[in-house]
């Protein structure tokens, strides 16, 4: 049997063959798996629970509930995107959010999981960003909004954020190796998986003299990306985007 982790499917109106890739993917890989892991950005951006009865969303939702429903195991992790997924997400999909980052048994392995953003340290606009954003009076103030003005802030928030990318070096927006070794020894695993980057890869490196590894998924723009992982080994997987008919 296989574990999956996915990230960075920016789901969303705008792309709806991302989201057929998705529901494929869930019916031919995530059904039969031991586990999904969807470790942030799986949705381009979440106004707040009310969303998960959206017709916009309806596809996913149902898919979702089915596979949870038959004892397929799904965790969320958050990510930057779509951080306001909540409790009532949870109990309406049966998924279960996971916080940020988690250390997992992967088959009798130590693994940690996490969005990744937070490793991004270089990148100090963002980090302060991010620190107004996930404070308890920003969430508690934006989800006493209305839904139009939810959408409004969120359009401008995505706006800002691609000026700002637009001038950063690429080196900035990746993760900071002092972070990543810190998080790993905090947490004593040598094996990390994250999203956030955009990246895909794998970085095999030393960690106070043993081997450490840290998978990188890929986003699901151009295709899908998956990290299928059993007892005997871990691999990146493309899933290829078809062609609209
Ligand atoms: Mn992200």
């Amino acid at each position: 049997m296989t574990t999956l982790f996915i990230s960075d499917l920016h789901l969303c109106a705008e792309r709806p063959a991302i989201t057929d890739l998705f529901l494929e993917f869930i019916h031919e890989h995530a059904a039969q798996a031991d586990a999904l892991y969807i470790l942030g950005d799986w949705f381009e951006y979440w106004i707040g629970d009310e969303a998960v009865t959206d017709d916009e969303y309806r596809s996913i939702v149902t898919t979702i509930q089915k596979i949870t429903d038959s004892g397929t195991p799904v965790f969320i992790i958050p990510g930057n995107r779509d951080f306001l997924i909540g409790n009532r997400f949870e109990e309406y999909t049966g998924c279960r959010l996971l916080p940020d980052p988690s250390v997992i048994d992967l088959y009798g392995k130590r693994v940690l999981v996490m969005h990744g953003d937070s490793l991004c340290t270089d990148d100090h606009e963002y980090q302060t960003f991010r620190q107004h954003v996930r404070s308890e009076d920003w969430k508690r103030d934006y989800l006493a909004k209305t839904v139009e003005e939810r959408h409004n802030i969120v359009r401008e928030l995505r706006e800002r954020s691609n000026v700002a990318k637009a001038r950063k070096k690429p080196e900035i927006m990746d993760v900071n190796g002092h972070a990543v070794n810190e998080i790993m020894r905090t947490h004593q695993v040598y094996d990390l998986i994250h999203g956030h980057t955009h990246r895909p890869g794998e970085h095999v490196f030393d960690l106070d003299g043993k081997r450490a590894r840290r998978m990188v998924l890929g986003d699901w723009y151009e295709n899908g990306s998956v990290l299928k992982c059993d007892a005997d080994g871990w691999v990146l997987e493309t899933l290829p985007l078809h062609a609209p008919a």
